[in-house]
């Protein structure tokens, strides 16, 4: 008699119980697509990458990323020093104190700093680096004032009220304002923002189904990536070169070399590689002529750009590495661009130097792209060739 009431609750919450699996069963079903479209699971490159080019370091302000590349220097091992800008070295002993590689990768990327606020409170600034004027407005921004970050947009006129005639020009510079949703120049000032405050794209890492990246200041967040991996592996397989080489995170590349420029001046370097984003024009409406670099096939060494010519022996030698060791490697030859390496050539009386990139599209934006199998190819090509940059190596590689 007493049974009877409990059998009943027994089978109902049983049903409950059936209901409740069969609707987790089935929003699983549904989520799943839905959490493969945002993206891969990322390992540890990717992890570190995510961190680096979401991490905020407009030149001048490239504190966040010589943050993590100081933390990864050290967990390496490495002794490590800042210069006079804010270069940050690390210094891998290898079983000769000569030659010294500098490898440079830049840590800042391209942003802008606030210049005055209107009495409306609106934002005026200028940029930092090079800049197409189509991709500043309407996009999110981060600015970063002593009381924290404040979220910003960069206005774009409404369709509705702009003449026909105007709907196709591109809006310039000088026109682009910040609008922070305050009501005043005052109430501007009171959430922090000052004159000189740095503005970085407000732009998210994820990584792509197909294998490929997206996300800001991949140039050169993905140099940094390949400074700190070549590190992470020649310490794992405890490789001894014959050489030392110097990892070192430069800052304002993007405003000139500046950092490369100081930094050099206590590497001292023998030879210079500068780890780079390259620029690939391999989109719809890209040319060959502007330049050659495509996603998927490998790193990139430039024979010539806007800055420097390749000393001749170290594309070879690179080439040869490459041929020897079945790794892909491009080649770039472009009116465009000035890299750390340029700066590295001119030091002393001139060193060999050379940049090597991973192909990147659609640099200097809140969005560029790059293929994960082209960063391990670049890591992969420089484990084969820096324990062979020995003292015999250099000296024939600096004749002529
Ligand atoms: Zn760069």
């Amino acid at each position: 008699m007493n049974r009877s009431p409990s059998l009943v609750l027994v089978a109902f919450s049983w049903l409950l119980w059936s209901l409740f699996l069969v609707r987790c069963f089935c929003l699983t079903l549904f989520l799943c697509p839905a959490l493969l479209a945002q993206g891969q699971p990322k390992d540890r490159v990717g992890r570190l990458l995510e961190e680096l080019s979401n991490a905020p370091g407009p030149s001048g302000f490239e504190g966040p990323v010589r943050e993590i590349i100081t933390r990864e220097l050290r967990g390496a091992g490495l002794e490590v020093a800042t210069d006079g800008l804010g270069s940050v070295i690390g210094v891998l002993h290898g079983s000769s104190e000569s030659p010294r590689i500098m490898l440079a990768a830049h840590m800042d990327e391209v942003g802008a700093m606030v210049r005055y606020v209107t009495p409306e409170g609106m934002v005026k600034f200028q940029l930092l680096g090079g800049w197409l004027d189509q991709a500043l407005v309407d996009q999110r921004w981060t600015i970063l004032t002593s009381k924290g970050p404040v979220m910003a947009i960069s206005g774009l006129r409404s369709v509705h009220i702009t003449p026909s005639e105007e709907r196709s020009r591109v809006t310039p510079r000088d026109d682009v304002f910040l609008d922070v949703g305050v009501r005043s120049k005052e109430e501007a000032e009171s959430v922090g923002i000052r004159p000189g405050d740095a503005v970085v794209p407000a732009s998210s890492f994820a990584a792509l189904p197909s294998g490929r990246y997206i996300g800001k200041a991949m140039d050169d967040r993905v140099g940094c990536m390949m400074l700190l991996e070549t590190l992470r592996r020649l310490k794992e397989q405890a490789i001894k070169t014959p050489n030392t080489i110097y990892f070192v995170g430069t800052v304002q590349e993007e405003v000139g070399l500046r950092g490369a420029h100081t930094a050099a001046a206590i590497v001292k370097p023998d030879v210079g590689i500068s780890l780079e984003a390259g620029i690939a024009a391999d989109h719809p409406g890209g040319k060959p002529d502007w330049a050659q670099e495509r996603l998927g096939a490998g790193p990139v060494i430039y024979l010539a750009d806007a800055a420097m010519l390749v000393n001749l022996r170290l594309r070879d030698f690179f080439q040869r590495v490459a041929g020897e060791n079945n790794t892909p490697l491009q080649t770039e030859v472009t009116t465009a661009g000035a890299e750390d390496s340029a700066e590295l050539q001119r030091y002393g009386a001139g060193k060999p130097s050379v940049n090597f990139a991973v192909a990147t599209r659609y640099l200097h934006s809140h969005n560029s792209e790059i293929e994960r199998s082209d960063l391990d190819q670049a890591v992969n090509l420089l484990m084969k060739v820096l324990p062979r940059l020995d003292a015999k190596t250099v000296a024939e590689i600096s004749r002529f």
